[in-house]
């Protein structure tokens, strides 16, 4: 499929006017063909109407029919073959099978969402029966399902390029809900981005959904996503970016004249926490694991370990050697975009000039823009004192902390800000300490890892990827796994309402074969 450069609206391929977008390929530095127009306001403005136009009617698409409208996105990302892998690695540096795995998960996530559709669960039926004759006062109907929030606007990720991307988790989820989506594509894969807006673009058209259930545009600057937030027509925002851009989006929902949810995943250092017997036990394997984790797609996981907290003495010395090992064999390969690298030598250099920190490593690279791993130290009480320790350095770079205790191990984490993950390692005989911990962390993050590291996310029903701010912008929901269909969806209850006028889920002879609470008590489906 030829790459065009031009947005997608609704079903017309057009052209943008408002500045040019070039991709740039961050292994060799060269600039990548086509040219992409930038959306204007007046391409905004249109994308909008058309997925006002649409909400009412997609969202009351049968749910067989909205599955199976899901499913027809993951086929027709999967026909792309070749032309989408060789275009996305050349986009972000990406190895092949990073991107092969990427697409698998995207295609995945689209088919779990599917099933979810399919099945009715998330609409959450309850129905409280009439009750005329009660006493004192007689008891209305009440009958609940949720119903989706409207047209979403969603930002497509630079590290995750398919799977947080134009068909990606926020994407699938918000399209699971019944909300028609406009994706502002990240600059840095435009040809990534226009090849999947036009499966999606081709699963609308063939399985009969309106027009407006999905653009997509490219932004030449800021101001067209900003803009797509501030429209009256978008009810909620999906975003994976850096803390800035999430917070500046934020701001611009908050002071809309009707303030919308801006669901951003932001900035994260996953805190490890490593217990003494653990560390006597296996300080080396763990130290092996912990570099694979953190030098993984060149440290560009929002979840990799950019802390480790531990007790001082020589068996975390002997991790910081093993560590220090392993990194050094570690080949950094190219970041995804020159922004991001220099974002991080940024973030490096100022760690490494910090009075309270030593330098314990800087790896090398021989790519153009490589993401060379670093590693530093620092003690207890400066990483208390100094905020500004505590920052996400987005890249292969982690900061150990010596403490001289346990307890100085947990002040510390109760001073941090929320996160995606915290990890402990543990043995046995870690049990009652770790024990100590437990609440502390249930407090501070979406997801707790024991003897692992939380790189790799897992896409299902138990997955939490979230947390307290600044993590999140919102720590009651998941931009990962079948929960972050939650996002996009509200309540709505209906009261005394004929059985004529009920939507079919709430209907009393439940035609859709829903899960449903009964007066409180689950009525599970036949
Ligand atoms: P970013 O700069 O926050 O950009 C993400 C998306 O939001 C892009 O589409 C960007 O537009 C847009 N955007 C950013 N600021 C905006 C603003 N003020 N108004 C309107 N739109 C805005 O993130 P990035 O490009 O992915 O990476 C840059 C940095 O973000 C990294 O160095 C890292 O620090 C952080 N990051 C963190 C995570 C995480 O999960 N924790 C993930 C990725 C990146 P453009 O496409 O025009 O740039």
């Amino acid at each position: 499929m030829q790459i065009s450069g031009n947005l997608l609206i609704g079903q017309r391929s057009v052209r943008g006017s408002h500045g040019e977008i070039r991709a740039i390929d961050p292994t060799h530095g060269a600039t990548l063909e086509p040219v992409f127009g930038g959306a204007a306001y007046a391409d905004l403005d249109e994308a909008c109407a058309l997925a006002a136009q649409a909400f009412d009617t997609y969202r009351e698409t049968s749910l067989a029919k909205r599955s199976a409208f899901l499913e027809a996105i993951a086929d027709n990302v999967l026909e792309l073959g070749d032309t989408l892998i060789a275009r996305c690695m050349s986009e972000t540096g990406l190895p092949r099978a990073r991107i092969e795995g990427e697409r698998a998960r995207t295609v995945g996530q689209l088919r779990m969402f599917a099933a979810l559709v399919r099945e009715g669960d998330f609409l959450g039926v309850r129905i409280d029966p009439a009750m005329p004759e009660r006493q004192p006062m007689p008891r209305v109907d009440l009958r609940l399902r949720h119903i989706a929030l409207g047209p979403v606007g969603v930002f497509g990720a630079s590290n995750f390029p398919l799977a947080f991307s134009v068909a990606g988790g926020d994407t699938a989820s918000a399209l699971a809900a019944g909300c028609p989506v406009v994706v502002k594509a990240h600059s840095a894969h435009p040809g990534t981005s226009e090849l999947v807006g036009r499966a999606i673009q081709r699963a609308v058209h063939d399985c009969g959904m309106p027009e407006g259930t999905f653009s997509l545009l490219f932004d030449s600057g800021l101001e067209i996503g900003q803009a797509l937030v501030n429209d009256a027509r978008i009810k909620a925002v999906g975003f994976t970016g850096s803390r800035r851009g999430g917070t500046a989006l934020m701001g611009i929902a908050a002071a809309r004249a009707e303030p919308i949810p801006v669901y951003a995943e932001m900035s994260s250092i996953n805190p490890v926490l490593l217990f003494p017997q653990a560390l006597s036990t296996r300080a080396e394997s763990i130290a092996r694991e912990f570099a694979a984790a953190l030098t993984m797609g060149s440290g560009q996981f929002c979840t990799n370990p950019g802390l480790i907290l531990a007790v001082e003495g020589p068996e975390l010395e002997r991790f910081i050697a093993a560590a220090t090992a392993a990194l050094t064999d570690t080949q950094a390969s190219p970041m995804l975009t020159p922004d991001i690298h220099r974002a991080y030598e940024t973030g490096v250099e100022r760690m490494a000039v910090h009075p309270d920190v030593v330098t314990l490593l800087r790896g090398s690279s021989d790519a153009l823009h490589g993401g060379r791993p670093a590693l530093f130290a620092t003690n207890a009480e400066a990483f208390r004192r100094a905020s500004e320790l505590h920052d996400e350095i987005f890249g292969a770079s982690s900061l150990i902390v010596r403490c001289p205790d346990l307890a100085t191990m947990r002040a510390l984490l109760e001073r941090l800000d929320g996160q995606l993950t915290v990890a402990l390692h543990i043995d046995e005989n870690d049990h009652a300490d770790a024990q100590t911990f437990v609440r502390t962390i249930e407090r501070r993050a979406g997801r707790i890892v024991v003897n692992g590291f939380g790189t790799g996310v897992e896409v299902g029903h138990a997955m939490v990827h979230g947390g307290p701010y600044p993590a999140t912008s919102n720590g009651g929901s998941s931009s990962v796994g079948s929960l972050a269909i939650k996002r996009f969806l509200r309540p709505v209850s209906y009261q005394d309402m004929p059985e004529a006028l009920l939507p079919d889920a709430l209907k009393t002879t439940n035609p859709l074969s829903l899960n449903r609470r009964m007066d409180g008590k689950l009525q599970l489906r036949r």
